[in-house]
């Protein structure tokens, strides 16, 4: 049985992919912030493409949250990737605006969830 609030409790990271620009600021944040050994990452941005699309050429970005991710605890839910994301594409959310997210109109990728 789920206990009584765990829901609640959970926060997350989501990433509006039509935002994401594919620039690795937030792989740079990261690795700057919690000093990561060379190679391991713990948010990695991947490029799927390019793919023809009504057309025209298409490259998407999509940012990976992998499990090392302490949510930069020292920085009080405002964790270095999503502080230093220059199109605010990463953003902090709490249960109820996860779900909003997800039932609206944007594409959202679920980085990673906490709590
Ligand atoms: S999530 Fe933000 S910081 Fe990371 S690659 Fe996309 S636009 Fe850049
Ligand atoms: S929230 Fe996780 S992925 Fe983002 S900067 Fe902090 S430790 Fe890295």
């Amino acid at each position: 049985m789920r206990a009584k609030g765990t829901v609640k409790s959970k926060y997350g990271i989501l990433a509006d992919l039509e935002r994401c620009v594919g620039c690795f600021a937030c792989e740079v944040a990261c690795k700057q912030e919690n000093r990561t050994a060379r190679g391991t990452p713990w948010i990695r941005v991947h490029t799927v493409g390019p793919e023809l699309v009504n057309g025209e050429l298409r490259m998407e970005y999509l940012p990976i949250i992998l499990d090392k991710c302490t949510f930069c605890q020292s920085r009080d839910m405002n964790p270095s990737c999503v502080a230093h994301c220059p199109t605010k594409a990463l953003r902090v959310f709490n249960a109820t605006s996860i779900l909003d997210a997800l039932r609206s109109d944007r594409r959202y990728h679920v980085c990673t969830i906490k709590g």
